[in-house]
């Protein structure tokens, strides 16, 4: 008998993930299809990458008609849609500049690195960072060391050191563990990974404060929270404060592997010739699609709809909450960046929710977490919310006897 895709994996791929047991085959906008024909609604986009949606058709010409073209040269050499993301990136960012690479935690490291040159440059030497618990930054041995989760770091020791962790929006703490080896703060504008955490009102503002006065490199990691998930281009235009380098991967390509480090002048100088690189960083391919996003998320009447939707859904999950306050303790989040906070295990409801047809998450044991296609339409939203009312009413939580 020959074997199905799913054993083939779970034979001779790593197991490094906890699967679900659905192959998909296909998409369209928020609709998924599995290898069965069943049919799913999307509220995780692939882990808030595929924000455009599935099989995007703008991305899609772009991508086909590029690969026709051109697919690698180096950069060793200009190429023409490298020249149009950067402008983009800029023209529509605090940045005068941008380097381009793979994915988030490829991003990070490369940001970790100039804030080393930082250092170096401008604050005698300092070379420690701050991050925050409960962060997540990635998986490779800087990020991992950079990331507030002693799970993420479990078994990997020794981490890469002089990192500082504190309490994320506690301005007071940081005042407090602040010493003059620090060269940079390294956060998430709202914490992903970490449970889908909206920092207090004046938190970023504090940290930029305390970043200028001691001439230390803020550095956002917007890689989950930027490109128009929480229903602004990125997530620290809500709060009115700009960092001086931010990393982006996840939505930039809408699936295609792409990150960026994005910085000002001061800063992106630090890297001159020869002092980073990237052998597929800013592939022609994956900046086609690139393209696209960044010129479908810059239309302002976009903007307004992700806001719109963002409201409607936050709303629909208020009211879902007050009707199961033995299950729900709250909902957080910004935009299309949203999370339920229960007060029991999320997982079997996230296992439940996927047999009735919706692709969901869980994060930090409790927190169902929603980070749908931004095209996701209210009736989408509704029936979601439908099959969330009946998980919800089964849900007992554990009477303490
Ligand atoms: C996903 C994520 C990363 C890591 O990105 P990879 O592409 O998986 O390396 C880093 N930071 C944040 C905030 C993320 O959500």
């Amino acid at each position: 008998m020959s074997q199905t895709t799913q054993q083939k994996i779970d034979q001779w791929v790593m197991n490094t993930y906890a699967r679900n047991p659905v192959t998909f085959v296909e998409g369209d906008g928020c609709q998924l299809k599995d290898e069965d024909g069943k049919t799913y609604l999307d509220f995780l986009a692939g882990i808030a990458v595929c924000n455009l949606g599935h099989a995007h058709p703008g991305v899609a010409q772009a991508i086909c008609n590029q690969a026709l073209k051109l697919t690698h040269v180096s950069n060793l050499y200009y190429t023409q849609p490298q020249a149009r993301v950067a402008e983009l990136l800029v023209k529509h960012s605090f940045a005068d500049q941008v380097f381009f690479c793979n994915s988030g935690a490829e991003a990070n490291e490369g940001a970790l690195k100039l804030a080393r040159l930082w250092g170096k440059e401008k604050l005698n030497g300092a070379f420690a960072v701050v991050t925050m618990q409960g962060s997540f930054h990635g998986r490779t041995m800087a990020t991992l060391a950079a990331t507030g989760q002693v799970k993420i770091q479990k078994g990997y020791d020794p981490l890469l050191p002089e990192f500082r962790h504190v309490p994320f929006g506690d301005l007071q703490a940081l005042q407090d563990i602040w010493d003059e080896n620090i060269c940079a703060v390294l956060m998430e504008p709202v914490l992903g990974e970490g449970g889908v955490l909206v920092p207090p009102p004046e938190f970023l503002a504090g940290v930029r404060a305390l970043c200028d006065q001691r001439g230390a490199l803020l550095i956002f990691d917007e890689i989950q929270t930027g490109l128009g998930r929480t229903g602004r281009l990125f997530a620290h235009e809500h709060f009115g404060v700009a960092p001086d380098v931010m990393t982006l991967a996840k939505a930039l390509a809408n699936g295609l592997p792409a990150g960026a480090i994005l910085a000002r002048r001061e800063a992106s100088a630090l890297f001159g010739a020869g002092a980073h690189a990237s052998t597929f960083g800013a592939g022609p391919v994956v900046m086609a699609a690139a393209a696209v996003v960044l010129e479908t998320l810059t239309d302002p009447k976009f903007m307004g709809c992700v806001q719109e939707t963002g409201a409607y859904f936050k709303d629909r999950l208020l009211e879902l909450a007050g009707k199961h306050p033995q299950a729900v303790e709250g909902v957080r989040g910004l935009g299309l960046m949203l999370g339920l906070a229960l007060t029991i295990p999320g997982a079997p409801l996230v296992k439940q929710l996927l047999q009735m047809g919706f692709v969901a998450n869980c994060t930090q044991d409790t927190v169902l977490r929603f980070l749908p296609p931004l095209v996701v339409t209210t009736p989408e939203i509704d029936a979601l919310i439908g099959a969330l009312s009946q998980v919800l009413a089964q849900a007992r939580p554990e009477v303490a006897s």
